[in-house]
């Protein structure tokens, strides 16, 4: 089987959000170990990042312009995307779902995992 240039599995990526990832891992085992690198998943994040924000025009870049880390949930030990204050989304090209200058659950995964481990949550906007 050919395996295609790295820069059409980024640009897969790139349109399709993380989905894409989870689809591809699934294609074959090749693709499964390129897109699960570190160094693939970050080169998509910027992709990404580049495409919802014009950081020419922005007085961030070196605040917003960074990658997120995998944490370890504190309740259900699952690793998530935790994202440092900065712009938030599912990855998809483009399209951005907000910005973040706060977080929520520090070191859940959720708000599920966040309440389940005995914390309370108190919705800020009322
Ligand atoms: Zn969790």
């Amino acid at each position: 089987m050919m395996v295609p240039p790295l820069s059409c599995l980024l640009d897969g990526v790139n349109e399709d959000g993380d989905v894409a990832i989870l689809r591809l891992s699934l294609t074959c085992r090749v693709f499964h170990d390129v897109v699960g690198e570190p160094s693939f998943r970050k080169k998509a994040h910027f992709a990404w990042l580049d495409s919802v924000v014009n950081w020419s025009i922005s007085d961030h870049k070196e605040m917003y312009r960074v990658s997120y880390k995998l944490t370890q949930c504190l309740w259900c030990g699952d690793f998530f995307k935790d994202f440092p204050p900065g712009y938030f989304g599912n990855g998809k090209k483009g399209i951005l779902r907000g910005f973040y200058a706060v977080k929520e659950f520090d070191g859940y995964c959720s708000a599920d995992c966040f309440i389940s481990d005995g914390n309370h949550y108190s919705p800020k906007d009322n």
